[in-house]
């Protein structure tokens, strides 16, 4: 049997996690488990989990630890995440962090990549971007104006989502500074941080992860 391999991938709203983990999952074949995206789809879907957590994804604030940690511990039941997975958006506090270490082991997480970015570039980036309702496809630094609102990939509708709002990303980057930062050491003091300019373009972002990575003999 193939080792597992799980990455952890943290960094701001806006520093590119969701564009760097989709490119990750698939070159690592591992699938990319995003908390963001299966709360959404729960929200959308209108089931009982999505009606929970709908007023607290628009305002931007966090659900709770717990709620997160059973829904990571059973998606790595999965079959498709016996390869192991990418971590997108998980964990984001110390209490998630260390149910993480209870659900995969004390050395089951390969390694943790920091994209670091600015705060003052992640605020334009997140103002201007735009998501695609049905694929989720990313549409990054758009011009709002130019942009047809009609999704390139699958024809679905183009929007921006409501906690990419001026008041939502303010809250959302202090609730990362508060809870989500204290990881970079958590991870750092294991041995097992990578920081990576997250400010580069997208494709030196994907090499520099990729140097990182095989540096560390992991790919
Ligand atoms: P994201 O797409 O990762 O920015 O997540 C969107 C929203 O989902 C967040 O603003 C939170 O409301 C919620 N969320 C996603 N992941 C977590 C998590 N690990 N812990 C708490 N809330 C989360």
């Amino acid at each position: 049997m193939t080792a597992r391999l799980n990455l952890v991938i943290l960094g701001k709203q806006g520093a590119g996690k969701g564009t760097q983990s989709k490119r990750l999952a698939q070159t690592y074949k591992i699938p990319h488990i995003s908390t963001g995206d299966i709360l959404r789809a729960a929200v959308k879907a209108k089931s009982p989990l999505g009606l929970e957590v709908a007023s607290i994804l628009e305002s931007g604030g966090l659900v709770s630890d717990d709620l997160v940690n059973r829904l990571v511990e059973q998606r790595f039941l999965e079959p498709d995440a016996a390869r192991g997975g990418l971590l997108d958006g998980f964990p984001r506090t110390i209490g998630q962090a260390e149910a993480l270490e209870r659900i995969l082991g004390h050395d089951g997480i390969k390694l943790c990549i920091n994209l670091d970015v600015p705060v003052e570039l992640v605020t334009q980036r997140l103002s201007s971007r735009r998501v695609c309702q049905e694929c989720g496809a990313i549409y990054s630094d758009v011009d709002v104006e130019a942009i047809s609102g009609t999704c390139s990939v699958c024809g679905g509708d183009v929007i921006q989502r409501a906690d990419d709002r001026p008041e939502a990303i303010q809250k959302r980057l202090e609730a990362y500074e508060r809870d989500t930062e204290p990881l970079l050491k958590f991870y750092e003091s294991r041995g097992l941080l990578e920081s990576v300019d997250g400010s580069l373009s997208p494709d030196d972002v994907t090499r520099a992860i990729a140097q990182a990575l095989h540096a560390r003999g992991i790919a």
